[in-house]
């Protein structure tokens, strides 16, 4: 035979080894730029990528984002629209630092100047320039097409100067103000921590439960009962809480507590709160010197609990927000325990230099000791840490550079109703999070980050620098040195007081990372850039690293806001709101258009994945154990409202799945070669007379076209997944069964329908997988684009729903028929004399195929008796029915019910859905009935000779084939069949059917089962 006009191909396909291959085959025919090239001028589609922090490889749950990004920016390609493709990656700030710190050994901020700020930030440099190199190549790997080498990195100088920009003009319009406030801290970084970094970071935590005495002073033998789970903050403590309205008790043993929370105690004396309210008391720890200078009262406070406690609260204002407001309308004096390290002053003596968390044993010694301590426990409670180095936060009193909300939140609100958001709920959660956000705390005492560029002067004027043009203007010296607009440089730059004339330096304080994310649409577009700077992007630790341009304000009005962005959901406290937050200051309107977000990623048993848990994946062990390509099925098959569970369990699922598609590939290459069948993408249609089935198959794949097209078009890849899965199920275990005999024999209509579809198939599917759906199109198309990603998005007509339903109520029919006869215990291969079918009118014309499928001899179109039972399906219906359970239940349990269209019932009022009840239907004797959405059928058991004799021949024939593949025959091979002497009545009646069907040219009753190639001599 004369070379294949198809690779034939392997039983099963390598994934990481055809990824491989692709990959060096974009490279060397540069695919991408030729799709950006022919797109070019086209309408625009504008993403703009959430930075990914440039401090690891490439984690699993990062390669879920980038998928689908990469999927619906190949799919607007395909569909011919001119985009941006630029990477982004976020350089600055704790993430960064926290790994530096861990790489150095360093344990503070005093080690890290010690270190040296200079080195510290080259250091930290070095991280970012290794991980953009290693997630670069990750990313390539996992099939992401993006323009790499003209990412942005967050740390630019232009980057930075454009987020000087933005607090310029929040300064202009007054909204900047320095805040002396409580305020979450952690003692390790050093620094607090505001809103958004909290929300996803509480854990279970156990803390102690103290219950404590404060001695009345005035009142011999009696005390307050105090509750607290923070002894800490116990040599803070100022005043004491009592809710004014409630009651309370002294008890026998001499302590007041709140009534309502000791009901069953004898009390020697009652009061209200108010009637507290003034009391002297001895502090905890009066003999140290913070303590001893503080009188100690009782005040009120409405919102003391009386559902946990002892109903009064300890108040220490330096160590509590709450506390720190009564502070202020009690005019209560504010001891500050620990300093910036969460490390206890010297002026409280024998605490001096403890942390906290050592602090609290000492002082729960000490207690005891002094008689003070009642009880001691544990407490299991939800308590928040650090989100980058998981310490436990404290607070703190701090002062803190904040923007004010007061006259955003609005704005913001209705900038977000005009985005579209995918799953809906998200635009709801952002909704929740604009109407409770307070004002954002930006400033971090940290090094790694954008240098705040405020001079606060002694004369009283805030000076804010807006840009570096304006820094050089007005300053007094160090230009020379500044290597880049970060710490230490740009500390050593002080500038002129616009006001007074002074000299005055930059406060210490960096910005919170979310500024360098948040500005990114006005950074990289070139906001107001009057000309376009080739490569202006590449400023300072940038310089390099990166080709970028900065283009110029034409360019911003072209790309801004974007059409479409996605992050996961957490985004939508940090990205998403960070770049919402900087826009409305700057446009007053949204950013982006559209956002889809998506849900966490679990582990495969649904646990959170974590490096301590030994069951983080990264994202080329996943590369290597299952191929990009399954990793992305994985992906887009997960619904965005639910969290993920990806692993390596699934990802052989997957593979299982995969292989119907690629085994009809595997089976049309077979027969197009042996028929030397040579098809062109010119004329992508078959030309040869269609069968009926051709022009289903043609139908039902431009039914899928247009499914996978509105999947793609509403953002959920999860509904182009199930298209696929349901149409390959149509191609494979309908087509391609029901046409196994034309195959065989040749037939040009069933090889030109066959290919059209596949063809169709891998354009469709080419976002999602693409390096299969390449590797294959490289196969299956040889004269048309040397790609499948620069063939188009397919064009098809409106499909022919009427036939496409018909077919679909045959198929139902045929399932049916099956499960009824597996309820049997007969074999599929054993011909039976009839099958009854109610519903599914659409079958009604297709009563031969049915019987063929089913191997019946009739098929009636009739009513079945049966006797239905239904059962409610309880973990469905359970949750939506709640109380109603019950009556449902009996209704369907005493017969009291109705059957709807579409297998649907109703009973007590309620209509119940397919899946939410179990249908049996028992059949009169000599039947099995099988029943689903409004269709049964009912199959005639009984046997008669003719049909056992045909179902031997059906044994025999497969008996034959599978002997056939055992000897290595090719498909075409003609063979002698040998049977022994007792199949002559088979061989009589049905010799005709079985030469056929094993390609026998001969027939012989002498011997045992046995066959051999024809012509090979005896
Ligand atoms: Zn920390
Ligand atoms: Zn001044």
């Amino acid at each position: 035979m004369a070379e294949p006009v198809f690779q034939p191909l392997p039983t099963v396909p390598d994934h990481p080894g055809l990824e491989e291959e692709i990959l060096a085959r974009w490279e060397a025919e540069g695919t991408f730029a030729k799709l950006r090239e022919r797109n070019r001028g086209g309408p625009t589609f504008s993403f703009i990528d959430g930075p990914v922090t440039a401090n690891k490889p490439m984690g699993v749950h990062t390669a879920w984002g980038r998928t689908l990004k990469d999927v619906f920016q190949r799919y607007k390609a395909l569909r011919g629209f001119d985009e941006r493709y630029q990477n982004g990656f976020d350089c600055q700030g704790l993430w960064i630092e926290v790994g530096v710190e861990r790489e150095l050994g360093l344990n503070s901020k005093r080690e890290i100047e010690e270190f040296g700020l200079e080195e510290f930030a080259r250091k930290c440099r070095d991280v970012v320039v290794r991980s953009s190199q290693r997630l670069t190549e990750d990313s390539k790997r996992l099939g992401q097409w993006m323009d790499w080498g003209n990412d942005y990195f967050t740390f630019s100088d232009t980057n930075i100067e454009y987020i000087w920009r933005f607090l310029r003009v929040v300064h202009d319009r007054g909204w900047l103000y320095l805040g002396h406030r409580s305020t979450e801290w952690c003692p390790r970084c050093g620094t607090s921590i505001s809103a958004h970094e909290l929300a996803g970071s509480y854990v279970d935590r156990a803390d102690p439960s103290l219950y404590v005495r404060l001695p009345l002073k005035e009142r011999r033998g009696e005390s307050l009962l105090i509750w607290t789970t923070t002894p800490w903050t116990l040599p803070a403590n100022v005043a004491a809480a009592v809710n004014p309205d409630a009651e309370y008790g002294l008890r026998s043993s001499g302590e007041w507590v709140a009534v309502a929370r000791y009901p069953d105690d004898k009390f020697l004396d009652r009061k209200p709160g108010s009637d507290l309210v003034g009391w002297i008391y001895e502090g905890p720890f009066d003999d140290l010197s913070p303590g001893a200078a503080v009188e100690h009262r009782v005040i009120p406070w409405d919102e003391v609990a009386l559902d946990e406690g002892s109903g009064i609260v300890h108040i220490a204002p330096g160590c509590g927000s709450e506390d720190f407001e009564l502070s202020r309308l009690h005019g209560l004096p504010v001891l500050m325990p620990v300093d910036e390290a969460g490390r206890f002053y010297d002026d409280y003596g024998w605490l001096h230099g403890m942390s906290t968390a050592e602090a609290a044993e000492q002082i729960i010694g000490a207690l005891e000791e002094k008689g003070r301590l009642l009880e001691a426990g544990l407490y299991e409670h939800r308590y928040p840490e650090c989100w980058r180095c998981h310490t436990p936060l404290i607070f703190r009193i701090a002062d803190d550079w904040f923007i004010s909300v007061l006259d955003l939140r609005q704005p913001m609100r209705d900038a977000n109703a005009n985005v579209e958001w995918t799953p809906e709920y998200m635009g709801k959660r952002m909704d929740d999070w604009l109407v409770n956000m307070g004002d954002w705390n930006i400033s971090r005492r940290r090094y790694y980050g954008l240098p705040l560029p405020f001079y606060p002067c002694a004369c009283g004027h805030l000076n804010v620098i807006g840009s570096r043009a304006e820094l050089e203007e007005r300053a007094l010296e160090g230009l020379d040195q500044l290597e880049e607009l970060r710490r230490p440089w740009i500390d050593r730059v002080p500038v002129r007081c616009e006001e007074c004339g002074e000299a005055v330096t930059r406060i210490a304080e960096v910005g919170d990372v979310w500024l360098d994310a948040g500005i990114v649409p006005f950074a990289t577009l070139g906001w107001q850039n009057p000309t376009w700077i080739p490569e202006g992007y590449a400023t300072g630790a940038a310089r390099g690293l990166t080709h970028a341009d900065l283009p110029d304000h034409a360019y911003w009005e072209k790309w801004f806001p974007a059409d479409w962005v996605s992050e996961m959901r957490e985004q939508i406290r940090l990205w998403f709101y960070s770049q919402l937050f900087m826009s409305v200051v700057l446009t007053g309107r949204a950013p982006f258009r559209q956002v889809l977000g998506y849900e966490k990623m679990l582990d495969e048993h649904g646990r959170e994945m974590h490096g301590s848990h030994g069951n983080a994946i990264e994202a080329t062990d996943a590369f290597n154990r299952m191929g990009a390509d399954v990793m992305r099925w994985q992906f887009c098959a997960q619904p965005p409202d639910r969290n993920l569970l990806f692993g390596f369990g699934p990802a052989e699922q997957i593979k299982r799945e995969l292989l119907t598609f690629w085994n009809s590939i595997s089976f049309f290459v077979s027969y197009a070669n042996i028929e030397d069948f040579r098809p062109s993408w010119s004329a992508l249609e078959p030309r040869a007379e269609l069968q009926p089935l051709d022009r289903w198959l043609l139908e039902r794949t431009h039914a899928f076209v247009r499914e996978a097209e509105a999947g793609y078009d509403s953002w959920m890849t999860v509904d182009v997944m199930r298209a696929y899965t349901e149409y390959v199920d149509d191609l494979s275990n309908w087509y391609i069964r029901r046409s196994r005999s034309r195959f065989w024999a040749g037939d040009l209509a069933a090889l030109e329908t066959l290919w059209y579809a596949l063809v169709q198939t891998l354009r469709v599917m080419s976002p999602i997988m693409p390096f299969l759906t390449d590797h294959l199109w490289r196969n299956l198309v040889a004269d048309g684009p040397e790609s499948v990603h620069l063939a188009p998005w397919p064009e098809v007509p409106e499909p022919d729903e009427a036939l496409l339903d018909e077919i679909a109520d045959v198929r139902r029919v045929v399932t049916l028929a099956h499960q009824a006869r597996a309820t049997s215990g007969l074999k599929l291969r054993q011909p039976l004399r009839r099958l009854v079918v109610e519903g599914a009118r659409g079958a009604r014309a297709h009563a031969d195929e049915i019987a063929d499928e089913v191997r019946v001899k009739d098929v009636a179109f009739d009513r079945v008796e049966a006797e239905l039972r239904v059962k409610p399906n309880l973990p469905v219906l359970g949750p939506r029915l709640g109380r109603e359970l019950r009556a449902v239940q009996q209704a369907l349990q005493s017969g009291d019910f109705e059957e709807l269209e579409g297998g649907r019932f109703r009973a007590a009022g309620h209509e119940l859905e397919p899946d939410e009840v179990l249908v049996e239907r028992g059949g009169s004797d000599g039947f099995a009935i099988a029943s689903a959405d409004g269709v049964t059928v009912a199959l005639e058991l009984g046997l008669d000779d003719d049909l056992r004799l045909e179902g031997r021949g059906y044994d025999l024939i497969r008996q034959v084939n599978s002997l056939r593949k055992e000897q290595g025959l090719e498909l075409t091979d003609r063979i002698v069949l040998t049977l022994p002497a007792a199949e002559s009545e088979l061989v009589e009646r049905h010799g005709d059917w079985i030469r056929d069907e094993v390609l026998a040219v001969e027939i012989r009753l002498d011997g045992n089962l046995r066959i051999e190639k024809a012509g090979s001599g005896e």
